[in-house]
C-alpha cells in the first residue's frame, strides 16, 4: 500500500464512527496470521482484539479456511427462498444443539444488528399474533445492540446518542444497569429499578432486551449472574419475552459457551453474530422457542416478516459450521480459563493506580476502566509502536485477544496495557 492509497482512504473511505473532516489515522494490514497482524511496512502486531470480539482461533487458520474453498467451489451463494443447502442445515443443527434445550428454530441473518431487529421483530409479531397491542422494549442503560433503527433504539441513549434520531426512534423503556460486579456480593436493591419499570408497565412491554453479564460496547461492565436470574424471574411473573444478545458474549467468550449459562437461564430469544464463523465473515442468528416460533406462524401475518437477500449464505455457513466443530473439539475452557487467570494476574494490579477508576476480568475479556477519556489516536500510535493492536475507546482499554494467544503474546498485551495508563 502506498501513501496515495492511504491520502485516499481518508478522504473518501469512511470508517467505523469516524469524521470525513478530522479522519483518525488508520493503519494497512496487509495479512493476518495466528494472533498477528502484518502492516505494510512489515512489522507484525499481537492482536488484542479478536476484530471486535470475532476472531476466536486468530487468523488465517487452515481449517477455517479449507472449508471455505470447499465451500466456494460448490457455490459460494444460493437464494434460501424455497431452496435449502447442505451448510445451513449443518450450521443450525449445531446451534439448536449446543443453545439452551428450549431453542428450537433458527433465523440465519447477515449482521448482528440485523440479528437484532429479528428479535425484536419476532417479539412484536408474538403479541401481535395473540391480540395484544404491546410495542415497548424494556431494557439497560450502557446497552449496545448494533446501529440500525430498530437495535438502536435499545442502546444506550446517551452512548449512541439518541436525541440525533429524536422523532424517529421508537421510545423505549431504560432501567439503571446492574451495579453489582460479577464477583461482588449480590445487592437485591440492584434489581429495583427494572423490576419498577416493568411493574408499572407490564401490559405495554412486549420483551426485555439485555447482554447477559457483560454489557460491551456501552461501557463494557461485568455484572452479577442473580441479576440475569432474576430477570428471567419477573419476565416468567409478568409473561414478557426475554431476548438475550449473546453476540459479544456467545461461543466461550465469558467462559461459558454462552453467558446465560452463568445464571443457567434460558431466554426466549437468543441472537449471536460476531465468532459465530470465527470472525472470518459476516452471519448472525437469532434462535427462538417453538412456543415463539408457532405463535407468530399462527398469526395474522401467517409467517416471519423478514426475508433478506444473503439469507443462510452458504459460503458463510460452511465457514460458521467448521468454526464451531474447531471450537468445541478444542480445550476451550481450558484455555479460557489460563487467559482469565493470567489477565486478573497482570492486571489487576492497576487497580492501584491513580488514573485508573475500575480493572474488570471475565474469561477473555480483561478491561482498565481510566477515570479520564483516553486520547485514542495518541494512544492507538503508542500501542502500534509497541507492536501490539489495542483499540481504546471512551475511558476504557482492554484485551479480547483470540483463545489460540500464548502466554508471552499476552504478557506483551498487559505490558503495553500497563505503561499506556502512565502516557
Ligand atoms: N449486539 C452486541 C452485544 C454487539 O456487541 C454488537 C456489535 N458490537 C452488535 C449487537 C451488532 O453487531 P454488528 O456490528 O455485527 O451489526
Amino acid at each position: 500500500m502506498t501513501s496515495s492509497d492511504i491520502e485516499f482512504d481518508l478522504r473518501h473511505i469512511w470508517h467505523p464512527y469516524t469524521s470525513m473532516t478530522k479522519p483518525l489515522p488508520v493503519y494497512p494490514v496487509i495479512s493476518a496470521s495466528g494472533v498477528e497482524l502484518e502492516l505494510s511496512d512489515g512489522r507484525k502486531l499481537i492482536d488484542g482484539m479478536s476484530s471486535w470480539w470475532s476472531a476466536i482461533h486468530g487468523y488465517n487458520h487452515p481449517v477455517l479456511n479449507q472449508a471455505a474453498k470447499i465451500q466456494i467451489d460448490k457455490m459460494s451463494h444460493v437464494m434460501f427462498g424455497g431452496i435449502t443447502h447442505p451448510s445451513a442445515i449443518a450450521l443450525c443443527r449445531q446451534l439448536v444443539d449446543i443453545t439452551p434445550p428450549s431453542l428450537e428454530c433458527v433465523f440465519l441473518a447477515d449482521s448482528g444488528s440485523v440479528a437484532v431487529e429479528v428479535a425484536l421483530k419476532m417479539a412484536l409479531q408474538y403479541w401481535q399474533a395473540k391480540g395484544e397491542k404491546r410495542q415497548r422494549i424494556l431494557t439497560l442503560r450502557h446497552g449496545y445492540h448494533g446501529d440500525t433503527f430498530g437495535a438502536m433504539s435499545v442502546c444506550d441513549p446517551d452512548n449512541s446518542m439518541h436525541n440525533l434520531y429524536k422523532g424517529y426512534l421508537p421510545a423505549h423503556l431504560f432501567a439503571e444497569s446492574p451495579e453489582c460486579g460479577f464477583n461482588s456480593l449480590w445487592d437485591e436493591r440492584d434489581i429495583i429499578p427494572l423490576r419498577t419499570l416493568l411493574e408499572q408497565h407490564s401490559s405495554d412491554i412486549a420483551a426485555v432486551i439485555l447482554e447477559p453479564i457483560v454489557q460491551g460496547a456501552g461501557g463494557m461492565r461485568i455484572y452479577h449472574p442473580e441479576y440475569l436470574r432474576q430477570v428471567r424471574m419477573l419476565c416468567d411473573q409478568h409473561q414478557i419475552l426475554l431476548i438475550a444478545d449473546e453476540i459479544a458474549t456467545g461461543f466461550g467468550r465469558t467462559g461459558k459457551l454462552f453467558a446465560c449459562e452463568h445464571a443457567e437461564i434460558e431466554p426466549d430469544i437468543l441472537c449471536v453474530g460476531k465468532a459465530l464463523t470465527g470472525g472470518y465473515m459476516t452471519l448472525s442468528a437469532t434462535l427462538t422457542t417453538r412456543k415463539v416460533a408457532e405463535t407468530i406462524s399462527n398469526g395474522e401475518a401467517g409467517c416471519f416478516m423478514h426475508g433478506p437477500t444473503f439469507m443462510g449464505n452458504p459460503l458463510a455457513c460452511a465457514v460458521a459450521e467448521a468454526s464451531l466443530k474447531l471450537l468445541l473439539e478444542s480445550p476451550w475452557q481450558q484455555r479460557i480459563k489460563s487467559i482469565e487467570a493470567q489477565l486478573s494476574t497482570e492486571l489487576m494490579p492497576l487497580k492501584l493506580h491513580a488514573k485508573v477508576a475500575d480493572v474488570r476480568v471475565l474469561g477473555a475479556i480483561g478491561v482498565v476502566e481510566m477515570k479520564q477519556p483516553v486520547n485514542m489516536a495518541v494512544l492507538q500510535h503508542y500501542f502500534v509502536s509497541k507492536g501490539v493492536w489495542i483499540r481504546p475507546f471512551g475511558k476504557l482499554i482492554y484485551l479480547m485477544p483470540p483463545y489460540i494467544i500464548q502466554p508471552e503474546q499476552l504478557s506483551c498485551l498487559t505490558k503495553a496495557v500497563s505503561s499506556a495508563i502512565n502516557l
